[in-house]
């Protein structure tokens, strides 16, 4: 394990042509503060779990003293926001700080998200605040631990000074990793710029970093693209099994590599609500939950439009029909490890619709249900109250129950062992609103021990962790409705 003077950098997007990027200095904070380092996170780079406590990992990582090796820069990209074209947006308020190459061969991006204003900005200050720094500190780290591709997120840095949103805030960073920040955006930039070569260049460019079985080979282009329309299908059908809505798919909020990318207004599902809107910002509900797989689809097809000087029309419109059998595939299989299924059979895909509509009809805590229902009782006869009493009336879960247990009677199904199976899937611990909430309050409070109990909660979602039940509880009535915007 490594200090933070022995990261190794290798930035790759540093080196692609001027027009990719701007170089700018990051602007710290004169009295930036450790919120909270994650272990997992300091774990990929290689770096000893000491580092954190160092006064040098705020100055490093909050861009005061800045690495040898580091070259900060902003990346410019374009992207649809609600369906609308915007030719140019930016790394607005984040830097690349540089690449990591670390001794497993690994590269991570280090990213400082709310380290001041960059030419991307917009008129914005740059910044970040605290309550949003901290939201996707954790949710990106509930969602891997979900099994859900992600961004990572490294360590939140506070700040005294204020920052002015709706209301006075305080001000925070966030350092994220991820193999690469290149979004479907980045792509439109380049082609509505009308600079095939660039859209080449970026092209190449990720695919030499990380789709290496493609390099040189013939068709490559089209061949990236199906991948990119498998990942997104796939990342998609994930978050549709776990109840996340991302809240902002603007298609500069979409990772090329199909990782759950820019949280803003985010949402895990406590009620199951098919129309889930977790965006207050959103009151039409075009991202709304069970509007994702479209989105991401029409995503695809902006994405498809600005690589048409490498891949014909042709070729664009096929592989985007790569995106609904793949999406419906993967989906199926997510929810049949969720029902603790092994096999597969025509009659699933009924039994899980059926299951929603019940779900939705008796607006049911969605991970409540699922982790109760790992205790599913196969048993003739069996009462099974304890999902029994979630559903009103209690009689359209029985018809249900009678399929599911036939289902699993039929490919001999064991309780005991499907039982641990599932307690591997459906989770106990979720990060929900109101357990993020409180963890913000009491961080805006200056007390920062919440953000470490919720990381360490979400992180291991699948433990009992015995005494932190009350994490795993449905939301107080303060915390149903919490309003969520894009403001952050
Ligand atoms: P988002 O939808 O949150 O991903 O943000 C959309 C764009 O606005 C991105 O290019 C951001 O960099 C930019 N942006 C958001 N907030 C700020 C801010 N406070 N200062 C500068 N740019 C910002
Ligand atoms: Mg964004």
């Amino acid at each position: 394990m490594a200090l933070l003077e022995q990261l190794v950098f290798d930035n790759t997007y540093a080196r692609l042509p001027p027009g990719f990027a701007a170089r700018v200095a990051p602007a710290p904070f004169p009295d930036a503060h450790l919120v909270s380092a994650n272990p997992a996170a300091l774990r990929l780079l290689g770096l000893d779990a000491g580092e954190a406590a160092r006064p040098e990992f705020v100055r490093v990582f909050g861009g005061a003293t800045p690495l040898p090796g580091m070259e900060p820069l902003a990346m410019v990209y374009a992207g649809h926001q609600f369906g609308v074209y915007v030719p140019r947006l930016g790394d607005g308020r984040a830097l690349l700080l540089g690449e990591v190459r670390t001794p497993d061969g690994a590269k991570w991006d280090l990213h400082l998200k709310g380290g001041g204003p960059t030419p991307f900005s917009r008129g914005g200050d740059g910044r970040a605040v605290l309550r949003s720094t901290v939201r996707e500190y954790l949710a990106s780290e509930a969602l891997h631990a979900l099994g859900v591709p992600t961004t990572r997120a490294l360590c939140v840095l506070g700040g005294r000074a204020p920052v002015y949103r709706e209301d006075v805030e305080t001000g925070a960073m966030l350092v994220r990793l991820a193999p690469s920040h290149v979004r479907f955006g980045t792509f439109e930039f380049f082609h509505h710029t009308d600079q095939p070569e660039h859209v080449a260049a970026l092209a190449e460019h990720v695919i030499a970093g990380h789709f290496p079985h493609l390099v040189g080979q013939e068709g490559r282009y089209a061949r990236f693209f199906a991948e990119v329309v498998e990942r997104t299908a796939r990342l998609v059908a994930r978050w549709q099994a776990v109840g996340f809505a991302h809240g902002v798919m603007n298609t500069d909020n979409l990772s090329i590599l199909g990782l759950t990318l820019d949280y803003g207004p985010y949402g895990f599902m406590d009620d199951f609500d098919p129309g889930f809107i977790c965006n207050h910002s959103d009151p039409h509900g075009r991202y709304a939950f069970d509007q994702q797989p479209r989105v991401a689809l029409w995503n695809l097809a902006c994405l498809g439009e600005a690589l048409l000087t490498l891949i014909t029309e042709d070729e664009a419109r096929a592989l985007l029909g790569l995106f609904q059998p793949t999406f419906a595939a993967h989906f199926l299989a997510r929810m049949r490890e969720k029902l603790g299924l092994t096999e597969a059979r025509q009659e699933d895909r009924p039994l899980v619709e059926d299951l929603f509509a019940l779900l939705a009809g008796s607006h049911v805590d969605y991970p409540r249900f699922f982790r109760a229902l790992n205790r599913f009782d196969s048993g003739p006869g069996a009462p099974n109250d304890a999902l029994r009493d979630h559903f009103l009336p209690p009689e359209g879960f029985d018809a249900w129950a009678a399929r599911y247990q036939d289902r699993l009677l039929s490919e001999g199904s064991v309780d005991a062992d499907r039982h641990a199976r599932m307690d591997r899937v459906n989770p106990k611990y979720v990060l929900r609103n109101w357990v993020a909430q409180q963890a913000i309050a009491r961080a805006q409070e200056g007390d920062f021990a919440e953000v470490d109990r919720v990381l360490a909660l979400v992180s291991a979602p699948f433990d009992e962790h015995p005494g932190m039940e009350a994490y795993a509880a449905s939301p107080p009535t303060w915390g149903r409705h919490l309003v969520v915007s894009c403001s952050s």
